[in-house]
């Protein structure tokens, strides 16, 4: 596979054509945002944690049936993945209450919600990722009724996997954003990267923050906290 001309530059990826128009190579980088971009810094070593996480995540998400775009880690900061159209919404998925949900309800952070909700938000930079209803989705043509059920669906199977992961290297899932993609056929993928970039992780027992937002609300170093995720996610997949 060769590395060839790039195709996007994200906050925290950046996206190259392979000689295989299938096919995309993906670059993490070390570079880290918050509040739509506005606080920015390079934190060594984010990249290769962030791509060994979702590497990982991704590959056992694929041995429990989930259909996404991962094929498969080349290096450290590398990976390969199926080429799609990113449908512009972040699915977030919701067990306990945190973050924007509990600030604009009012609702204490780490309240157990009765069952997993699914928010939706337009990905859009310019107006800061609005909140986006069903209704809105339809009428902008950014998902039919279908494809909306379709994804609320597989936000929860990750849900319900995920969840299950994290706890048996004692994590409580609070949160996580996910994106999907559609390929030239019309199937629908789970795309991006799942890491504590894009989750709420938080330690069972003491209820530490285990991702971004330690960067976020300056609460100290990421690379850690972050190296502790994928050691206990590697020590389980060795146990
Ligand atoms: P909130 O709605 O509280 O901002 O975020 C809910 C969950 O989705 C959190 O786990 C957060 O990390 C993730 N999330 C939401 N929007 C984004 C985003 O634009 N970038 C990243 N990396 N994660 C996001």
């Amino acid at each position: 596979m060769e590395k060839g001309t790039l195709l996007y530059e994200g906050k925290a990826k950046q996206l190259f054509e392979t000689n295989d128009p299938e096919v995309v190579w993906v670059e993490y980088l070390n570079q880290a945002t918050a509040l739509n971009g506005a606080k920015k810094d390079m934190i060594t070593g984010k990249g290769e944690l962030n791509n060994q996480i979702t590497s990982l995540i991704f590959d056992f998400l694929s041995r429990s049936g989930i259909n996404n775009h991962f094929i498969q880690q080349i290096s450290a900061t590398e990976q390969l993945i199926r080429s799609v159209n990113i449908i512009p919404l972040e699915v977030v998925v919701r067990n306990k209450a945190a973050g924007s949900f509990s600030k604009r309800l009012a609702i204490e952070e780490g309240t157990p919600l009765a069952f997993p909700i699914v928010d939706f938000y337009f990905k859009n930079d310019q107006l800061d990722d609005p909140m986006i209803t069903e209704d809105h989705m339809k009428v902008l043509n950014i998902a039919t009724e279908k494809e909306i059920q379709l994804l609320r669906q597989m936000a929860l199977e990750v849900n319900d996997v995920l969840k299950r992961l994290f706890k048996e290297i004692n994590i409580d899932l609070i949160d996580f954003k996910l994106e999907f993609g559609k390929t030239p056929d019309g199937a629908i993928l789970l795309a991006d990267e799942i890491s504590p970039d894009t989750c709420r992780l938080w330690d069972l027992k003491t209820k530490d923050h285990l991702d971004k937002d330690i960067y976020r609300r300056d609460l100290g170093d990421i690379i850690p906290v972050y190296q502790e995720v994928l050691d206990r996610l590697n020590k389980r997949e060795g146990d």
